[in-house]
Formats: C-alpha cells, sequence, structure tokens
C-alpha cells in the first residue's frame, strides 16, 4: 500500500505573536507527508527549485517518505508563501504567494506513485489536481483539501475535480464560501451532492466535523496552553485522517473508522502547531502520539444521562 500526495512544497515565511521565521520548509503536501508517513509510505509529488537543497529535502523524507517524483527545476524557484498570525490565531493574513515552479508544472506520476490505493490532493490549483487523478490508475480512496485562492479563481475547476473524489476536506468557512450555504450542515449536504460520501469541516482551534449521508461526528482539538504556529495543522490533520484510513481501506464504509481517523487527524495537528514549522512532526514519536489519541478518548466521553434527573 502506499499514499500519493500532490500538492505545494514550499518555503514559509511565518510570523505569529510568538516570534517569526524565514524560509522555514513548509507547503501542503510537506505537512501532509510528515503525519501520513506513521501509517504508510507516502509518495510526494511536485516541483521544487534550486533553493531546495539536501536539507529542506532531508525534512520532506522523514519517516522515509519517498520523493522520487519530486521533480527539481534548473534554474526554478520553490513555492514561496508568507503569513501572518495575531491572537486570534483561527484568522491569517497572507502577505505572499509565488506559484514559482509550479505555474508551468505539468505532473508525470511514476508507474508506483500511479498505482497507489490512495491519493491526496492537497491544496494546489485544481487542475494540477485533476490532472493527478486522471493519472492515477484505481486508486480505492481519495481525498481532497482546497482554499479560499482557488474557490475566487479557479472554482468551476475545482467544483469538477471535487465530484470525483471520495472526500473533501475543508475548512469551514472555505465550505460555506465554496457552496453559498450559510450553515455548516446546509452546506455539507450541498458538498456531499456533487459526489464525495465525507465531508471533514476544519474549525481550526475549535477541531473538526465529519459529515456523511448518515451521521455527524464532530471532536474538538486537543487542548493546549501554548500554540506557536498554526500553520500546517489543517495538512496535518488530513495527514493523520488519509494515512489512518489508508490502513483500513476494507472499512471505509464503517462510521466508526472514519471517527477514528478524526481522532488521529486531530492528536497530530495538536503537535504541529506546538512548534514554527515542521520542527515539532519531524521528531514525534508513534507513542507520544497514542497519549494523545487516549486523551481524547477520555475528553470525549459522555456517559448515558437519566430522565429522572429532570423535574416533573
Ligand atoms: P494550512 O495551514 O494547513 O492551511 O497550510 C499551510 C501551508 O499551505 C503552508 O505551508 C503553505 O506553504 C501552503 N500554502 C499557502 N498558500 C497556498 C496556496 N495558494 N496553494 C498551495 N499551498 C499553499
Amino acid at each position: 500500500m502506499a499514499i500519493t500526495v500532490v500538492g505545494s512544497i514550499a518555503f514559509d515565511t511565518v510570523a505569529t505573536p510568538l516570534g517569526r521565521r524565514e524560509r522555514m520548509v513548509g507547503g501542503a503536501a510537506t505537512h501532509f507527508a510528515l503525519a501520513a508517513s506513521f501509517f504508510d509510505e507516502v509518495r510526494v509529488v511536485g516541483p521544487v527549485g534550486d533553493d531546495f537543497d539536501a536539507d529542506a529535502r532531508a525534512v520532506l523524507e522523514t519517516r522515509r517518505t519517498n520523493t522520487d517524483d519530486v521533480e527539481h527545476v534548473a534554474g526554478g524557484k520553490s513555492f514561496f508563501w508568507a503569513g501572518e498570525y495575531g491572537w486570534d490565531l483561527n484568522s491569517r493574513v497572507t502577505h505572499d504567494t509565488q506559484l514559482g515552479v509550479f505555474e508551468t508544472f505539468r505532473p508525470k506520476l511514476s508507474a508506483a506513485s500511479r498505482q497507489a490505493d490512495v491519493l491526496f490532493l492537497a491544496n494546489i490549483q485544481p487542475g494540477l489536481q485533476r490532472d493527478v487523478l486522471e493519472q492515477c490508475e484505481q486508486p480505492r480512496f481519495v481525498a481532497l483539501d482546497s482554499m479560499n485562492l482557488w474557490i475566487d479563481i479557479a472554482r468551476a475547476d475545482l467544483v469538477d475535480v471535487i465530484g470525483r473524489v471520495d472526500c473533501l476536506i475543508l475548512n469551514d468557512a472555505e465550505l460555506r464560501q465554496l457552496t453559498g450555504k450559510p450553515s455548516l450542515l446546509a452546506a455539507a449536504r450541498e458538498a456531499l451532492s456533487w459526489g464525495p460520501s465525507a465531508i471533514v469541516a476544519k474549525q481550526g482551534e475549535y477541531g473538526a466535523a465529519l459529515l456523511t449521508a448518515g451521521g455527524f461526528f464532530a471532536l474538538p482539538a486537543y487542548p493546549l496552553e501554548t500554540v506557536v504556529d498554526p500553520t500546517g495543522a489543517g495538512d496535518t490533520f488530513a495527514g493523520g485522517f488519509v494515512g489512518y484510513l489508508s490502513r483500513h481501506l476494507d472499512q471505509l464504509g464503517d462510521e466508526a473508522t472514519l471517527r477514528r481517523a478524526m481522532a488521529y487527524g486531530t492528536a497530530l495537528a495538536s503537535f504541529n502547531v506546538e512548534e514554527f514549522g515542521t520542527d515539532r512532526v519531524v521528531r514525534l514519536e508513534a507513542g507520544e502520539l497514542h497519549e494523545r489519541i487516549d486523551g481524547l478518548q477520555q475528553m470525549t466521553h459522555l456517559e448515558p444521562t437519566r430522565e429522572q434527573e429532570f423535574q416533573t
């Protein structure tokens, strides 16, 4: 089994109330791979420029992530993003987005990447997501993430590719923007009608909700005293969620399996935000992850309530 992911491989300059870092290794595919590589072999598809040196590649290759389909474009510059957060870490301002080598990138997947059972179309131009999807032979599970930029400038392409995937993972505000529906349930129902069988609405520090034709489930974010840098939390969540499902492909129709996948996504994302960029997840150990899964299970457990507790 393997998971193929296409998405940005980037350098990020990030400012938060707790500090500022220049040109950290980042990108949606990078954060996804760092999380999903706990569960399965991950194969990253995407271009990088001359600036993507051996140290940067080593970050991407954490836990043996395969970079055979990471194309070095000679003379090119890697994707660059700069953003800033205030005290409300749920909202950020983008100062700069430079597509660099992604602007002219035409993916050509190796045979091994085309044969992956699981495909994650991380946040990048919807046209590129479709291109990769069309090259994959018979994926058993395909999930997709996107963002407001692509809803603004490439909505028709985005809706088209959403219609071909099993699961849509999006911020709740973006889900509302995409569907034009003000409530989360109505927005999810609209998106489900386009084709996917599951929608995950990410809600930043408030957690994430799972919506399917027959069910609703929500988990809070794992509570933390200090959040240093939320960048990549969504992609890290997706890596945990999709990574867990890749080990349970025979139980995809089972709501309990999807719920457990939500717990892995939530726990992994909580580590990502504790330090800048990829620093924390690069050195994360499986035992630490399981402790947070147990913690989530305890803190969300609800005893049955009793009718006689109401006055008559
Ligand atoms: P997240 O915080 O999970 O939404 O993802 C943040 C990551 O997305 C950063 O590492 C950025 O490099 C990357 N990113 C930001 N803007 C874009 C964009 N327009 N397309 C693709 N990736 C992006």
